[in-house]
């Protein structure tokens, strides 16, 4: 049996090299992945969600020059479509297709807190949804339900939002994101000693927009197990170290910095010096509404771009993988 499981990682193993050597997306989609870094209402491509609403939605602008940017594109063009509770189903369905499209075996979507505000019985009623759409669209799929915030709701808003469902025992994970330079990490200090007294897994973004210290103080002050981005650490050896030594995951997002300008090309992408300097790191999707890059695309653009060799790339996905 344990002989099996060998042979069975050996051949994915050459099966994604052969992939990734041949150009072969659909074989590459085949080969089991993680997305560590992912947030639901945008899980999908935009063609699909056009699909399911029936009609045409402006696209996204090829760059971005920040968060700000991207979330006015979402509130003019995506809100109808997702923010209310009809709308969150629908694009966590689209959601869990797409992963179970493109070989994601282990997925830890966030889903923003706000959507509790559309549901009358707050989270009780918003977990069964996201458990009733896992067993209906994508059973098979490792999901590891991540809460996740902004740090542009307000501190009242969130402690409403965020404690139920630290406490409710469906969320393995915590994230926070938006825009990492408007309040200090140390506001969220309660939300995440409530998140580690649950056990969930402690992520948040950083070091997207800020800076290597800005990732270290934000791992330091919220006790956080990995780092949703984190790519500015790429210009401090001693940051670098640190997160090794700590044994920080990155969960990376290529498309996501090249798209709002945190990084020139993917054949400069400072994945390639965080991987150097031996931090664990995974290639993720962040929006793919946005970005129209899946797991698969990401690791055929990464090779393609030679920043990675197709066997770096295989450790890479087999290390999101445990
Ligand atoms: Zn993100």
């Amino acid at each position: 049996m344990q002989q099996d499981k060998i042979s069975t990682v050996k051949n994915y193993a050459e099966l994604f090299q052969r992939a990734l050597q041949d150009s072969d997306i659909n074989l590459l989609k085949s080969i089991p992945k993680s997305d560590l870094h992912n947030h639901a209402p945008l899980g999908s491509r935009l063609s699909d969600l056009e699909n399911e609403v029936g009609q045409k939605i402006s696209p996204p602008p090829s760059t971005l020059t920040d968060i700000n940017e991207m979330d006015a594109y979402i509130m003019a063009n995506l809100r109808e479509h997702i923010f209310s509770s009809k709308g969150l189903e629908t694009s966590v369905r689209l959601a869990f297709r797409q992963a179970k499209t493109d070989g994601v075996h282990k997925l830890e979507m966030s889903v923003d807190c706000m959507f509790l505000n559309f549901f009358e019985d707050s989270e009780v009623g918003f977990i069964k949804l996201l458990q009733q759409i896992h067993q209906e669209e994508a059973a098979e799929i490792q999901y590891n339900p991540e809460i996740g915030f902004s740090r542009n709701i307000g501190i009242d808003n969130a402690e409403r939002l965020i404690y139920p469902c630290i406490e409710s025992g469906f969320f393995k994970s915590i994230d926070l994101y938006g825009d990492e330079l408007f309040r200090d990490a140390k506001h969220y200090v309660p939300f995440y000693k409530a998140a580690k007294n649950y056990g969930l897994k402690l992520k948040s973004h950083a070091g997207e927009f800020g800076t290597a210290d800005s990732v270290r103080y934000t791992v330091e002050t919220l006790e956080l197990d990995e780092v949703q981005h984190g790519i500015a650490a790429s210009s401090s050896h001693e940051v670098m170290k640190w997160l090794r030594n700590n044994n920080i995951r990155l969960n990376v997002c290529p498309s996501s910095n090249v798209v709002l300008g945190r990084v020139a090309n993917l054949r400069t992408h400072p994945a390639r010096i965080l991987a150097d300097q031996g931090i664990m790191i995974t290639i993720n999707s962040d929006d793919i509404m946005i970005f129209n890059q899946s797991v698969s695309d990401e690791y055929m653009n990464l090779f393609q771009s030679k920043l990675f060799s197709a066997n770096e790339l295989n450790i890479i996905r087999e290390n999101g993988l445990k």
